[in-house]
């Protein structure tokens, strides 16, 4: 089997990749601030991290893959303390929300999801851990962790130090590049606001501590891959190494993987703007999840996404054109025998569209290939060239394509009413076939007015049917 490369931001060059432990893959992904709903920038790195995993996976790797709710941080504390609720309260609603969009757009489930606010004492602990080896220092009953104590302090994001005055302290969660500084680890309570009652002080942790202590917790002190949005290198990411190294003096993470930004039609989302897309809001305006999910892992991890509304159109007629190619292949009648020409071109599309997730997760190279051998086959099935004992292999290949991309079930509309778009969303499924059955009876005593009803009458509930040359019928919705 060929290798893996990917990119390590670390070094800046693509590695070849091993896990620590043969087969086992120890992950950790920065889940969600759920403070709001997250947004289609969110989503792309989500399923960026996705289509990793899905891609390890079908390498044969198991994963152990750990995804944090960030459930306590600046705007949480100010958000929950303005609405006079608890933290777990507000952050509910946000939470439940986010686990639903993943599974709308088939993210699979980590095997952690875990809550910042249930490792406070292990957070806790690592701050003192940080404290017996001299990495922080007390100021106005918060705690801060002393970067010119960790003179590789910028490694991963290539930021320039030298000029930062010793003992410069920042407080708040995000900052800028410009003012990297002593960073807070554990944060005095203000006035009304939530705090904990622990061991070094009333308070609460800053953002970076929840995720070293929770990596650390559940995929020991180094990990083979930590992802995330590339916003997050500096400082987030940043301070996690500071953190997570200056205790345990042993390198933090193997490979750094971080997803470029996604613009939109050309420019930054911004409320501002009018250009900020929740998946919700997409699917309100009608797009599919299938469509969503294909439009974000179509365009490589590195590269910036410029999502469109004409990108979003192109990539619902591909998802539509594979799922009718599936459909095609599952119905047709194809003569006996073997086409040794297609033989092989399907063991090469297999073998392309491996290199090209294989080529750090090269996701327009492997779509590539799906799509290459897709016209292939149906101009051979148009000229009667294809035969049936091509069936099976293609759709293995089909089949192999869709473990990473999650694309080809047709279940848009059931997701669509489990999240509550669509009203009166239509018939179920097995109503579907129940009505195609009655018009295929009508039709077969030739009662033409009732075929023609059920068939208008699915039309109005938004399903097309297609009566295909071999008598059967396949049916979609609109
Ligand atoms: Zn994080």
């Amino acid at each position: 089997m060929r290798e893996i490369h990917l990119h390590n931001t670390l070094g800046n060059k693509l590695e070849v990749f091993t896990a620590q432990q043969s087969g086992c893959v120890k992950m950790y992904t920065c889940g969600p601030t759920v403070y709001d709903y997250a947004h289609i920038g969110n989503f792309r790195t989500f399923v960026f991290q996705d289509i990793l995993r899905r891609f390890l996976k079908l390498r044969g790797y198991q994963l152990d893959h750990v995804m944090n709710l960030t459930d306590v941080d600046d705007r949480i504390i100010a958000n929950a303390a303005a609405a006079g609720v608890s933290i777990r309260e507000y952050t509910e609603k946000y939470a439940q929300a986010f686990f639903d969009d993943c599974k709308t757009l088939s993210i699979e489930a980590p095997e952690h999801w875990i809550r910042a606010t249930d490792h406070i004492a292990e957070m806790v602990a690592l701050i003192e851990r940080l404290q017996q080896k001299t990495f922080t220092y007390p100021s106005e009953g918060s705690i801060y962790y002393r970067i010119a104590k960790f003179p590789t302090y910028g490694q991963l994001s290539n930021i320039d130090v030298a000029g930062i005055q010793a003992g410069a302290r920042v407080d708040n969660d995000r900052y800028e590049k410009e003012s990297a500084r002593d960073f807070a680890l554990w944060k005095a309570p203000k006035p009304g606001e939530h705090f904990w009652e622990t061991a070094i002080g009333k308070g609460r942790p800053g953002w970076h501590i929840e995720c070293s202590a929770m990596a650390m917790k559940y995929l020991g002190e180094t990990l083979d891959i930590h992802t995330g949005g590339i916003d997050l290198a500096f400082p987030h990411h940043e301070n996690e190494i500071a953190q997570s190294e200056g205790a345990t003096g042993k390198p933090f993470v193997r490979y750094w993987l971080h997803a470029e930004h996604l613009l939109v039609e050309g420019e930054k989302m911004s409320k501002s703007l009018g250009n900020f897309f929740t998946l919700r809001d997409l699917f309100g305006k009608g797009y599919k999840p299938s469509t969503l999910r294909f439009a974000l892992a179509s365009v490589p991890y590195r590269k910036q996404l410029n999502f469109t509304f004409d990108g979003l159109q192109s990539a619902a007629s591909s998802v539509e054109r594979l799922r009718n190619f599936a459909a095609r292949l599952a119905q047709g009648k194809f003569p006996a025998g073997r086409n040794a020409l297609l033989a092989g071109r399907i063991a090469e599309a297999t073998d392309e569209f491996d290199a090209g997730l294989a080529d750090d997760l090269n996701t327009a190279r492997a779509l590539a290939a799906v799509f290459d051998l897709v016209r292939e086959v149906n101009i051979a099935m148009d000229k009667g060239e294809f035969r049936e004992a091509e069936v099976v292999p293609v759709q293995e290949f089909l089949a192999v394509f869709d473990r990473v991309f999650a694309v080809m079930e047709d279940n848009d509309g059931e997701k669509l009413r489990a999240l509550g778009f669509g009203g009166d969303s239509g018939p179920s499924d097995a109503e579907i076939e129940k009505l195609i059955a009655e018009r295929e009876a009508a039709r077969k005593r030739r009662d033409f007015t009732t075929a023609d009803r059920v068939r208008k009458e699915l039309a109005e509930r938004g399903i097309l049917l297609e009566d295909s040359r071999d008598g059967s019928v396949r049916w979609k919705r609109k």
